[in-house]
């Protein structure tokens, strides 16, 4: 068992909230993900810290699973991974400023080129630093978000081919829809990702070794997409995409949020419960109070709604959830202090909480749960199965 750097330690003493993430889990989602994509190569996506998993504990352990690529978001990700003595290959998939160039190739990070002129800022850093960038070309085939147009995408194509200084190995597109029920824009998107490589056979050149397009929502539905590798993210962390998607992997999550009950007490009927006093009740009841509020990602929507395991019961949390604690009714029955609560996970008996229940009651998606469990909640990495 290892646990991370956390904002706030207490030489030693564990805050009880913290989120345990079982690596062994995450083993198993990765060789079941592997084995339904093979011969594709797995890039492990790592943005967000890990989908709040942590971002260096989970880079090291997919690097022993044999990962053939990281992912990450930010430069800044990439750079912390390197500090901590990452030497995997990592692809920056986000959008890139001119001046943060020279920091990519220092760090012997991928550059993800979305446009002709971005690519020639890397290629011309590149030559003054007297190195090679390693490079994959963004294309948009209906995302608008970032990479050139599919219906431009020759340019880029053409001027990758001039550039002396990158070596090209990658070319990429993303999905907008691959985690529908209805797969008709995704196949559309595919289909146009596929018309821009034609060029390589057009043209009679090898196209670059690693094309790839598949996120979650892929992997599971389109099998057509995985292409050379495929960018495993929120599937990887053991969770589904989307309530419509086709469970066709089985995975299972492996994190779990923590915390224990810190405060009981008997609340008279009539007398409201937390800020604002939303909640009362109408006759006696127990409540307990446990120490995670929206200041650790606990989100203030979810007020009223939530609900949380304690020995092995689920139970309501009730008036407005605060910044760093929130209180939840126990009825007329049993808990004590430093009794266990369990905001997501599930007990030996089967009683369990998903990240899609916090998802639901937030309005939200499962990825924003996650990522937003926030640093100030230690991790602790254990193998339980
Ligand atoms: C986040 C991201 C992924 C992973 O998405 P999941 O749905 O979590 O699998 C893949 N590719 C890109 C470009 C991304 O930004």
């Amino acid at each position: 068992m290892s646990l991370n750097q956390a904002t706030i330690s207490a030489n030693g003493v564990l805050r009880p909230t913290h989120v345990e993430v079982d690596l062994n889990r995450l083993t198993k989602n990765y060789h079941a993900i592997a084995a339904a994509v093979a011969p594709a190569k797995i890039m492990t996506i790592l943005k967000a810290n890990a989908y709040g998993h942590g971002l260096v504990e989970v880079a090291q352990h997919v690097v022993k699973l044999g990962a053939a690529y990281l992912g990450v978001a930010y430069l800044e990700e990439g750079i912390l991974l390197r500090e901590q003595g990452i030497t995997a290959p990592i692809l920056v998939l986000g959008g890139i400023i001119g001046n943060q160039v020279p920091q990519f190739l220092k760090h012997g990070l991928t550059l993800t080129a979305s446009s002709v002129e971005k690519l020639e800022q890397i290629n011309t850093t590149a030559q003054e630093l007297g190195v090679k960038a390693r490079v994959h070309l963004k294309i948009d085939t209906g995302m608008e978000r970032i990479g050139v147009h599919y219906y431009n995408a020759n340019q880029l194509l053409e001027a990758a081919l001039a550039c002396d200084h990158c070596l090209v190995e990658g070319i990429y597109s993303h999905f907008a829809n691959a985690d529908a029920s209805d797969l008709t824009s995704a196949q559309e998107q595919l289909k146009r990702f596929n018309q821009v490589l034609a060029f390589y056979r057009q043209h009679n050149i090898a196209r670059p070794p690693l094309c790839h397009m598949a996120n979650s929502g892929a992997i599971l539905q389109l099998p057509n997409s995985h292409f050379d590798m495929v960018r495993a993210g929120i599937l990887f962390y053991g969770v589904y995409p989307s309530d419509e998607v086709a469970h066709t992997i089985k995975v299972k999550p492996a994190l779990s949020w923590k915390s224990r009950v810190v405060y009981f007490k008997v609340v008279q009927p009539g007398h409201a419960v937390s800020y604002g006093s939303t909640w009362k009740s109408e006759v006696m009841t127990r409540v307990v109070t446990v120490p995670v509020g929206y200041g650790d990602g606990y989100f203030r929507g979810m007020s009223d709604k939530a609900q949380v395991i304690i020995r092995g019961k689920r139970y309501p949390v009730i008036g407005r959830i605060c910044m760093d604690q929130l209180m939840v009714n126990i009825s007329w029955e049993t808990a004590y202090n430093n009794d266990e609560v369990i905001l997501i996970g599930d007990t030996e008996s089967g009683t369990r909480i998903t990240a899609e229940d916090l998802a639901k009651w937030a309005n939200t998606i499962p990825y924003e749960i996650l990522t937003n469990i926030n640093t100030r909640v230690p991790r602790i990495y254990c193998t339980q199965e």
